[in-house]
């Protein structure tokens, strides 16, 4: 198993997260960092929250609260928005100060894990933040060296292995603590590799929506049909990048095809009420938007509902045990 190892350098690579006017603007920041670091296993982005917002409030002397609104609000997470140790008396030992991890689900290809952790210590410490599967085995180590006390130290996991393999599914804990010492638990979170994907209430369409059913013209059905209403939202079940996006009249309609290239299969999203909102060649995370259930192509007159494919190196091949796997927890 590796250890990553970041050197304290990398931590003066300082990203003012919280000088946000809103906390939605904040949301959206965190993620816009997510995907700036999600592409690069092995380089676990570090972010270093200053606490410029503490002081710089306490400088202008107004009012926290009423000074949210305005257009230079500095905006706290509250979980993070904990009393600073006065400088004169620095605490004798390492002491973990807080820690979260979000989201609680994660989907590999998706949104990254994010961990934060704050300690105080009387110097800059090296911290130890350890990502474990439920029931035993480290999936990866993050080793911070000389990271300095009181500030927010962020890792951010890709869910892969520290040799680069996609981590098994299951439950997680987030340990964290000093180098050496005895770690504690700050969380945890479950981790997918897929998803179901219809976000919304849906029914299988019967025996005629199987895979391998009769079709018109001696042909067979290639895919799983999957009914919901029209305007159900559909996602990108697997990370994967946009081969095509089409309107087929006789057959798929509006449809897109993501390729994943580490699964080397093809995922097809059909009769979707408008062109899918990606275009050729776009990657796509799991569980991103591809567009909306709906009755294009020849599902005009039968009515709204996604017709799922999967193709491998063989041609096509049946969907439904996956999309019952993935339907059981997403
Ligand atoms: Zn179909």
């Amino acid at each position: 198993m590796a250890v990553e190892e970041v050197p304290g350098l990398l931590l003066a690579v300082a990203v003012g997260l919280a000088l946000k006017a809103h906390p939605e603007e904040h949301v959206e920041q965190q993620d816009r960092d997510a995907g700036a670091h999600e592409p690069r296993p092995g380089h676990p982005g570090v972010v270093v929250e200053h606490e410029h917002h503490e002081a710089r409030e306490h400088e202008r002397g107004g009012n926290p609260v009423a000074d949210r609104g305005g257009e230079h609000a500095l905006v706290v997470p509250r979980a993070w928005h904990s009393e600073p140790v006065p400088a004169a008396l620095p605490p004798p030992t390492f002491q973990l100060e807080g820690g979260r991890v979000a989201p609680a689900r994660v989907l590999y290809g998706g949104r990254p894990l994010a961990v934060r952790v704050r300690f105080s210590a009387p110097g800059p410490a090296d911290v130890r933040i350890q990502i474990e599967r439920r029931g035993g085995g480290v999936a990866r180590r993050f080793d911070l060296r000389a990271a300095a006390p009181r500030r927010l130290v962020e890792i951010r996991w890709d869910g892969r292995g520290g040799n680069g393999r996609e981590a098994r599914e299951g439950r997680y804990r987030v340990r964290a603590g000093r180098r050496g010492g005895r770690l504690r638990s700050i969380g945890g979170f479950t981790f997918r590799r897929h998803v179901y994907p219809v976000r919304g209430r849906h029914w299988f369409r019967g025996a005629i929506g199987r895979f391998g059913a009769p079709r018109s013209g001696g042909r067979t059905h290639e895919g799983f049909d999957i009914n919901a209403r029209c305007g159900t939202p559909v996602v990108a079940a697997r990370v994967g990048r946009v081969k095509r996006q089409r309107y087929d009249p006789v057959l798929y309609g509006n449809f897109v095809i993501v390729r994943s290239a580490s699964e080397r299969r093809d995922y097809w999203y059909s009769h979707l009420r408008s062109p899918a909102r990606v275009r050729r060649g776009a990657r796509v995370r799991t569980g991103q938007r591809l567009g909306s259930v709906g009755a294009s192509g020849n599902a005009r007159s039968v009515g709204c509902h996604l017709h799922f494919e999967l193709r491998g190196r063989g041609g096509p091949f049946d969907p439904q045990p996956r999309l019952r796997a993935w339907d059981r927890f997403s």
